[in-house]
């Protein structure tokens, strides 16, 4: 499972942070982040809460444009080593540099430095989308995606919403998703995690997204579902992250085989591995395990994942060929 070459949609960026890399950082920095810690060098919480907290925590202690270079390096390096060849992450000018266009622009610049620097080094290939944040609000939506739009390129390619899908509604947000539209940037939103098939609904009426966030709750409405496969939306499931999470008790009653049979363009991504204590090696393998996946459907699901890309027709073309040998 860890060999076959693998395409994530749907990972945030400090959600990937390793626990060592947070830990190192934390001490040069001299700031004590030991209760954050198992004595294994895991993370820990006891329930999702604390986990929040523990999040917040160890993201704190990111904070320049280096630091960000340096966590790009480990996430991509923790990535390649689970087989994957192609990555999008998402980025938020709210962490990196407070929406201001200028600073933002220095974090992009050493994120992407250090992606390519692992793209020669490693194999793997990294896109970035920008995401605002539902729960700061539609006001504060407005300068992320001026942020966006002015770093929008080969590189940004994308623009999308994460947060607590509980707060507020899609409709609200418009103007941050028509100004990055209308800089070419590729739409997604986070919906259908913890707000229902509604809020799915929500987010394709408000905003046509050609992804979806998660989504998989949209099981819950035959009618959305038949939507959602006849108009190829492509949905980023990220089923060890609802797991863990407890969005679903566990994997058998994960809804992303239904949505697969249905004729959904389901993928596979892992959303904050290492605070959930998954790989993209160990979903592959909950899915062979739980729902009989083989190279064959990973194979599709791989593939779909690569069409659904926000990167231009020549890094596809580059990456269909690392696919090739599990390609059907
Ligand atoms: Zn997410």
């Amino acid at each position: 499972m860890r060999d076959i070459p693998k395409v994530e949609l749907h990972l945030h960026l400090e959600g990937g942070a390793p626990p060592a890399f947070i830990r190192g950082l934390a001490k040069e920095k001299s700031v004590d982040l030991s209760g954050i810690f198992r004595e294994d060098g895991g993370y820990t919480y006891r329930d999702f809460w604390h986990f929040l907290q523990v999040y917040e925590a160890a993201t704190s202690v990111l904070t320049t444009p280096e630091d960000y270079a340096r966590l790009t390096r480990a996430v991509l390096e923790e990535s390649a080593a689970n087989g994957v060849v192609y990555a999008e992450t998402f980025l938020s000018p709210d962490f990196c540099g407070g929406g201001d266009v200028g600073a933002w622009r220095d974090y992009l610049t050493a994120i992407r430095e250090a992606a390519e620097d692992m793209e020669r080094s490693h194999g793997i290939t990294l896109r970035g989308i920008v995401t605002c944040i539902r729960h700061f609000g539609p006001e504060r939506s407005r300068p992320i995606a001026v942020c966006a739009a002015e770093t929008a390129g080969d590189w940004l390619t994308g623009f999308g919403m994460a947060g607590d899908e509980l707060k507020g509604k899609p409709g609200d947000f418009l103007w941050a998703f028509d100004c990055a539209r209308e800089a070419g940037l590729r739409i997604t939103v986070h919906a259908g995690e913890w707000g229902g098939a509604a809020s799915v609904r929500d987010a394709l009426d408000a905003l046509n997204p050609e992804r979806i966030g998660h989504g998989v709750q949209a099981i819950d409405d035959p009618a959305l579902v038949d939507r959602l496969a006849e108009d190829g939306i492509v949905l980023e499931c990220c089923p060890g992250s609802n797991v863990f999470l407890g969005v679903y008790k566990d994997w058998r009653s994960h809804p992303i085989e239904r949505l697969r049979e249905r004729g959904v363009k389901v993928t596979v991504s892992t959303d904050d591995p290492p605070f959930f204590g998954i790989t993209m090696t160990s979903d592959y393998e909950n899915l062979n395990r739980h729902f009989g996946w083989d190279e064959e459907i990973f194979a599709e699901v791989n593939r779909n994942a690569l069409e659904a890309a926000f990167c231009d027709a020549a890094t596809k073309d580059k990456i269909a060929k690392k696919l090739g040998a599990s390609r059907a």
